[in-house]
């Protein structure tokens, strides 16, 4: 399968390793949005969360709290975006969380677009 991160878990493409442990690899990304900016992959290949079972989530779940907390201590950072893209937008088909250090005035913002005006119509459709 030609996915550029199963070639990372196989030692064919390099990458700054961050954790790793029998069923995940963290690594920083290559174009990053803030400094620290750090991906979390399953070491079984998984196009998105529908494809994965529940514990793997959790632990990835956990991972996260692991490396936010190791940023921390030793980043200036006030906070930790986590932002995970299934389908739209997913550049990469191998799942994998971005966890986005954040710094204070980082000037990052992922969504200018409000929709409010059509929440009683997609509440509509969710509920019927
Ligand atoms: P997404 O758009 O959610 O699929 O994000 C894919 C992410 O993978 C992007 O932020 C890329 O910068 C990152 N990426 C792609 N190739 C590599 C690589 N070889 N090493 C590290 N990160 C990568």
């Amino acid at each position: 399968m030609d996915c550029i991160f199963c070639k990372i878990l196989s030692g064919n493409i390099p990458c700054k390793k961050i954790y790793e442990d029998e069923s995940v690899l963290a690594f920083l990304d290559i174009t990053p949005h803030t400094a620290g900016h750090t991906l979390i992959i399953p070491k079984e290949h998984h196009t998105d969360i529908l494809d994965m079972d529940s514990e793997l989530l959790c632990h990835i779940g956990e991972v996260s709290k692991i490396i936010f907390n190791m940023y921390k201590e030793k980043l200036d950072i006030v906070g930790m975006t986590l932002v995970q893209n299934n389908g739209y937008g997913q550049e990469v088909k191998h799942y994998h969380l971005h966890l986005v250090p954040r710094y204070k005035k980082d000037g990052l913002f992922f969504c200018h677009k409000k929709v409010t005006e059509e929440i009683d119509e997609v509440y509509k459709k969710i509920t019927a």
